[in-house]
């Protein structure tokens, strides 16, 4: 639409924050075929760039190319489609049913845009973290300033020309740049930071939020469980498991982190698993760097980091089952799937972000309730079971974000569901319905129509014939 002035000076990003805010102020009173326009041109801008996007992500860590299309574009687009289907409705204002106390008053829910919001995006996958919370965002009815990650320049880089091609800068613009500009962002008075990425950061991110008293949701990370007990149907588990664990190479915020199997089945799923991630990411055999369906590690630091995790394991006295070998230049580490690993282990503390897989046995159902409390609470929690009672216990048992039986990962993409953390992995709820809410201030109306309103019966003079109306609205409204 335009060529976007990109703000760099801390003066200049408080201006451009002005602006947004003067236009969304503006945006509030536009109705509602105005965000819906938005969300088409969006969409047309997505469909048309398909290789663009594809090209970007993968550049930026190899991502598969069919793999930019159903894990980056898809979730998009399933987004914009359900929003765009459902906007009217969700930005009706609600009626809400009067109670006997308040007979002759009328009231409902009206959803306003926050105003202007940030949006704090991380790599791993680049577009659609980027662009999800924005069809929410613009939904909702806001302006926003987007800052991508700077480990993957080249997506990040697209983001701003999307941005560029499609809307005006004064409703949606996006700043690259590192830490830094991140930082300034954060000093402003935003009216809502919808942030992804670490807990570490996240907790930075609240703390500055709480200088403006600024809303906020964080969709966090953490260390997702994945139990399988005796029942469980081990090639299903290990196939879904397999894709769960190692698709985006590992670098999935809700990917199984470590498995906890019953000991009877141990092996069994061991050799399952094995052939499982060979058949889906390599030749069968092995998985090497001429496989078109393996991403890799984003770049040297975090190769050095998974690399480390590997070792620290292995020299407490782990088994490591490695599926191929690893390549620096390049970033590449096949599968690791790690056995007999010590409590004392860096991988049972960290989140692993990474292409390993620990697991551990467990006899009894209430040591697995007792490892997944020992831990913070999870994204998500994945049970493998074809018993209810068990599924039942670690249900009421435990708490997480999200949970999937028989299933990994699908949760994230269903339309219907709120997708977020608890706690040390995620405060609100994104996606759909949720993720329009985020972005809402829920606002309610009541109008008294000049019913008798039980609250009008309690105004003074604080009367005998009062007190006996309060006696009767105590023991019976
Ligand atoms: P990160 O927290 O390092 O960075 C995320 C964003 O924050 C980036 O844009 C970065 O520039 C910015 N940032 C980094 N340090 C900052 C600081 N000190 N102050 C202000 N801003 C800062 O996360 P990452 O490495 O990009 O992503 C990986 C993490 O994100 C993992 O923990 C993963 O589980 C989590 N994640 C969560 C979800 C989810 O939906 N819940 C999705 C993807 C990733």
């Amino acid at each position: 639409m335009e060529t976007q002035v990109i703000p760099t000076t801390e003066t200049e990003l408080a201006g451009h924050l002005q602006r947004h805010k003067k236009r969304s102020a503006e945006l509030r009173r536009e109705p509602v075929s105005n965000r819906v326009q938005r969300l088409r041109e969006l969409q047309a801008w997505i469909q048309g760039n398909r290789d663009r996007i594809k090209k970007a992500v993968h550049a930026d860590f190899k991502k598969p190319l069919l793999e930019v299309d159903t894990s980056e574009i898809y979730p998009v687009l399933t987004e914009l489609k359900h929003a765009l289907k459902h906007l009217q409705q969700w930005a009706s204002p609600r009626k809400v049913d009067a109670t006997i106390a308040y007979l002759g008053t009328r009231s409902e829910i009206r959803h306003e845009p926050k105003g202007s919001c940030l949006i704090i995006a991380p790599w791993n996958y680049p577009f659609s973290l980027c662009v999800g919370p924005l069809v929410s965002c613009l939904a909702a009815g806001n302006t926003v300033i987007i800052k991508p990650s700077e480990m993957t320049p080249g997506t990040s880089r697209l983001i701003r020309e999307m941005a560029e091609e499609v809307f005006d800068t004064d409703v949606v613009c996006v700043l690259e740049g590192g830490v830094e500009v991140s930082q300034q962002l954060l000093d402003l008075p935003f009216d809502h930071i919808f942030f992804t990425g670490s807990p570490a950061v996240g907790k930075l991110v609240m703390k500055a939020a709480a200088r403006n008293l600024t809303s906020i949701t964080l969709e966090l990370g953490g260390k997702s469980p994945t139990v399988i007990d005796d029942s469980a149907n081990l090639q299903d588990a290990a196939k879904r498991i397999a894709f769960g664990k190692f698709i985006n190479n590992g670098q999935t915020c809700i990917a199984p982190d470590y498995v906890l199997v019953h000991h009877s089945v141990r092996d069994e799923f061991l050799k399952r698993l094995v052939k499982e991630v060979n058949t889906l990411f390599g030749n069968g055999e092995h998985v090497d760097e001429k496989s078109a369906s393996y991403a890799r590690l984003v770049n040297e630091r975090h190769f050095n980091r998974v690399n480390e995790l590997i070792a620290d394991a292995v020299s407490h006295g782990a088994t490591a089952v490695k599926l191929g070998e690893m390549n620096k230049e390049t970033n590449f580490i096949a599968p690791v799937i790690l056995t007999d690993v010590p409590p004392e282990a860096r991988v049972w503390e960290e989140e692993i972000f990474g292409p390993i897989l620990p697991l551990r046995t467990f006899r009894s159902v209430e040591e697995v309730t007792a490892m997944i409390n020992g831990l913070p609470k999870p994204l998500a929690l994945y049970i493998f079971s074809d018993r209810k009672a068990f599924q039942e216990t670690i249900l009421q048992n435990t708490s997480a974000g999200s949970v999937c039986i028989n299933e990994c990962i699908l949760q994230f993409t269903h339309p219907n569901l709120p997708f977020g953390g608890v706690n040390n992995s995620g405060i609100g709820k994104s996606h759909g319905y949720y993720g329009f809410l985020a972005f809402s201030n829920e606002k309610p109306v009541l109008r008294q129509k000049g019913g008798w309103a039980a609250p009008y019966l309690m105004h003074p003079p604080y009367t005998t014939a009062m007190k006996k109306v309060v006696d009767v609205l105590l023991r019976w409204f």
